[in-house]
């Protein structure tokens, strides 16, 4: 057991300070995909002293190619994937405290998770969940960590409050939002390079070396060769209503949450977005794959699986043929991230 971590130790820059430093720390990783199962496993090998999962999912066999804390059992019982990833990562290591919770994280939902966390790993599969992390980061003074993936392409960003531009300044210039894994398609290879990028940056923030913090916001495209880090630096606003002078957390406001509910006495949930119009053009584009595909300027339907989606140009979305809205949820980022 005292060998457990030496050749981490003996890598200068963590050394036996760093490791202690890892072993007291706490981390939230929200969602447990494929991003979250590989950056909690890379965390709980390093040491971690605690970590906590949010995941509102079960495992399917469609995620068994890249979820790697998952195996057949998982997916033939339809275990969560917070429980069944914690059941894994108790046996790799049995001396990190891990809190699983089967729940959707939102803006209620999170900040109740915050207490004694030290860093925020993204592993979720959406923007409105990235927003409100982003806010809370900022309202709590947490750092976090970006990563998404898809295809052969992946990128990741390290906010730290105070420091660098967060991902609402970014997001004024840069189009982050898009395809999915599910529209898309994913390749494990994408997934690992992201999470091996978040979690050196998850050790350099536990170990509180942010001299050697990557600075810009990084992409690649594995199939294509391409590596590319983006100055980012410039792109910091004094107006943002995160990281600027007169901070409104916007997304942490109730009118702004995306909200979900059962239409009454049919096998249908309504997703309605806080305060945005639904792009239908990008969206048909993204989705043209898709049996039944109809069109006109005020919706955008569609068949996905045993399910019938229809896209409003107000921002709605109703998802026939199921009454569960957490499923519902869990469909619609998937096709719309
Ligand atoms: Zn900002």
């Amino acid at each position: 057991m005292d060998d457990r971590y030496s050749r981490q130790i003996l890598f200068n820059p963590i050394g036996e300070s760093g490791q202690n430093k890892i072993r007291n720390k706490h981390v939230l990783v929200v969602g447990c995909g494929a991003l979250g199962t590989s950056n909690a496993e890379f965390l709980v090998r390093a040491g971690i002293g605690r970590l906590t999962l949010v995941d509102r999912d079960y495992v399917e066999w469609s995620n068994l190619q890249r979820q790697q804390l998952f195996i057949e059992e998982d997916a033939r019982v339809q275990m969560p994937k917070a429980i069944a990833a914690k059941r894994a990562l108790n046996r790799i290591n049995s001396e990190t405290e891990i809190a699983a919770h089967v729940m959707d994280a939102n803006a209620q939902s999170l900040p109740p998770l915050l207490e004694n966390v030290d860093l925020i790993m993204d592993a979720s599969d959406n923007f409105d969940i990235r927003m409100v992390i982003n806010d809370v980061s900022q309202k709590f003074n947490i750092p976090w960590i970006y990563g998404s993936c898809v295809g052969s392409t992946g990128m990741s960003y390290t906010i730290i409050p105070g420091v660098t531009p967060c991902l609402n300044c970014l997001m004024q210039g840069i189009p982050l939002s898009g395809a999915t894994c599910d529209t898309a398609g994913i390749i494990p290879p994408a997934v690992g390079m992201v999470t091996s990028l978040q979690t050196a940056e998850a050790l350099k923030i536990l170990v509180e070396d942010h001299g050697a913090l990557r600075k810009g916001l990084h992409t690649f495209d594995l199939w294509n060769n391409q590596f590319y880090t983006m100055e980012v630096t410039k792109s910091k606003r004094d107006n943002c209503p995160a990281c600027g002078k007169n901070p409104e957390y916007s997304y942490l406001k109730y009118e702004n949450m995306t909200k979900a509910a059962v239409l009454c006495g049919r096998n249908t949930v309504q997703i309605r977005t806080g305060g945005k119009e639904a792009d239908l053009h990008r969206l048909e584009k993204q989705l043209s794959h898709m049996k039944k595909l109809n069109s006109n300027p005020y919706l955008l339907s569609f068949e996905y699986e045993e399910y019938r989606l229809v896209f409003f140009s107000d921002g709605r979305t109703l998802i026939h043929g199921t009454a569960d809205i957490e499923k519902a949820k869990s469909i619609y980022y998937r096709l719309v991230g």
